[in-house]
């Protein structure tokens, strides 16, 4: 039977301010395990919650980068469940009231619709050792995350494996780009759910969803649904029912396993949590976030493609690293020709900076790449010595312009100079030159542009050289 597949994500990011979301300490990776806790986040008896403001900020400006609508009240409740992870067995987040409801995301061509997005605080974690044994670190305990979580059961929705990731990698550039979080994957600093339904193709009534928890990386997020449709599909043409159920994917064997059935939120005893207010947001404040919002990635986009008439291509690669598309706008600003810049970024810079799981720093500073693109521009250096250049200004203090200068590499020879190069190279190359003459060849015109340069040192202007030898030669 052919089958419509249904899709929703559950994306949970860890927002980017300097202190947890209900006590001071430092909202930051990295420390020794559990060095970086109070009994506040650790939920001792008598510990008090107080809201980091920063947090709903940041939730709030998520919400808006997504086109969403702010709550003017939102509420904390309690969600209470027991795992060694959260060591006051519940976990504060949202239900009834979260901040942001009803926002969207344009994936291509989809405007796929987004219920909601709220914040919560985030658990421990669970270190498996080598000998068999679990320790429990709780630094990431209180750390303030935004769960957004995808409307499925609305057109148009999530259809396949490569939509989801489509989704979530715009996603993360959106959060990026909106400064809300720095979603490193490798850290865990963003993690999906995944539910997958089928239903008979065409049909109104959707099917029984199952959900897969917290799978690490993309790769593994497409490899998971993957399979779960395939093995509902597999279900269905045998005439079986699908469970209601969690299950959890094992990435080495590549299978996926029953973690527990039937789970509804009442199973979690939400209530609204009596040591925190209700939250009230103001108009005013929503509208101060929503004037330091900056510029997001299909604004850009538009920009680049329309303002400065690049190719759409150009500008996702652009746009792909935010560090690679600030520079680009600084470099901009300083040279107004936007698709020499774009070359050499999207050349030089990033072959320099691509690593395996995203974009290194970028090792040169606007003004030494600004005089680089200018002096080839303006012929006063050649294209291949300036790239030159860059790489020995790549990750130093130096100045391309001294460099230039220090090699020697500046075009500064004067015309009689450079008639009398050429003349001597085609009088020592007389037969080349008559075959060039015999037969056109662009290989040999190079060779003897190739000569020419040579003598000069690489000083002359290469197009200069060609239009002189082609003026002798004819
Ligand atoms: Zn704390």
């Amino acid at each position: 039977m052919e089958y419509d597949v249904v899709i929703g994500l559950e994306v949970h990011a860890e927002l980017k301010t300097n202190t947890k979301c209900f006590c001071a300490c430092v909202n930051s990776a990295g420390q020794e395990p559990n060095t970086n806790c109070c009994p506040v986040c650790v939920g001792l008896p008598g510990a008090l919650p107080v809201l980091n403001k920063k947090a709903v900020e940041q939730t709030i400006r998520a919400g808006l980068a997504l086109g969403f609508n702010i709550n003017r009240t939102a509420v904390f409740e309690r969600k209470n469940y027991f795992y060694p992870d959260l060591a006051k067995a519940y976990q504060i987040s949202q239900l009834v009231k979260p901040i942001c409801v009803r926002g969207y995301l344009q994936v291509g061509n989809k405007k796929l619709p987004i219920n909601r997005i709220h914040l919560e605080e985030d658990a421990g974690k669970l270190v498996h050792s080598n000998d068999g044994s679990t320790l429990v670190d709780y630094n990431r305990g209180g750390v303030p995350l935004i769960e957004l979580v995808t409307e499925a059961l609305e057109e148009p929705h999530i259809e396949s494996a490569d939509e989801a990731i489509a989704f979530l990698e715009k996603l993360r550039q959106v959060y990026i780009y909106a400064g809300v979080a720095d979603c490193i994957i490798e850290k865990g600093q963003m993690r999906a759910d995944v539910n997958v339904s089928l239903k008979p193709k065409g049909s109104k009534t959707y099917g029984t969803k199952v959900e897969m928890k917290n799978i690490m990386g993309f790769k593994s997020v497409h490899r998971a649904i993957e399979y779960e449709i395939a093995r509902q599909k597999d279900i269905l043409d045998d005439g079986g029912v699908i469970e209601q159920e969690t299950r959890k994917w094992d990435d080495d064997k590549g299978m996926s396993f029953t973690l527990r059935t039937k789970e509804n939120s009442e199973d979690y005893r939400y209530f609204p949590d009596p040591d925190l207010l209700a939250v009230n947001i103001s108009e005013a404040e929503i509208e101060n976030i929503r004037k330091t919002m900056p510029p997001l990635p299909d604004q850009l986009k538009a920009k680049y493609m329309g303002e400065f008439g690049l190719s759409e291509y150009d500008a996702d690669v652009l746009l792909q690293f935010k560090n690679v598309s600030d520079f680009f706008n600084e470099c901009v600003a300083e040279y107004n020709q936007p698709k020499t810049v774009c070359n050499w970024i999207t050349t030089e810079i990033m072959a320099r900076i691509k690593t395996e799981t995203g974009a290194g720093p970028i090792l040169i500073s606007k003004q030494n790449l600004v005089w680089l693109m200018k002096n080839v521009d303006n012929k006063k250096i050649n294209r291949l010595n300036a790239k030159d250049v860059l790489s020995a200004v790549w990750g130093t203090e130096k100045s391309a312009e001294q460099e230039a200068k220090a090699r020697n590499l500046i075009i500064d020879i004067d015309t009689n100079a450079l008639d009398e190069i050429v003349n001597k190279v085609v009088l020592n190359n007389a037969g080349v030159v008559a075959q060039f003459k015999a037969e056109q060849d662009p290989k040999i015109l190079n060779f003897l542009v190739g000569q020419v340069m040579k003598e000069t040192r690489g000083k002359a202007n290469a197009g200069d050289v060609m239009a002189k030898i082609k003026e002798l030669t004819k």
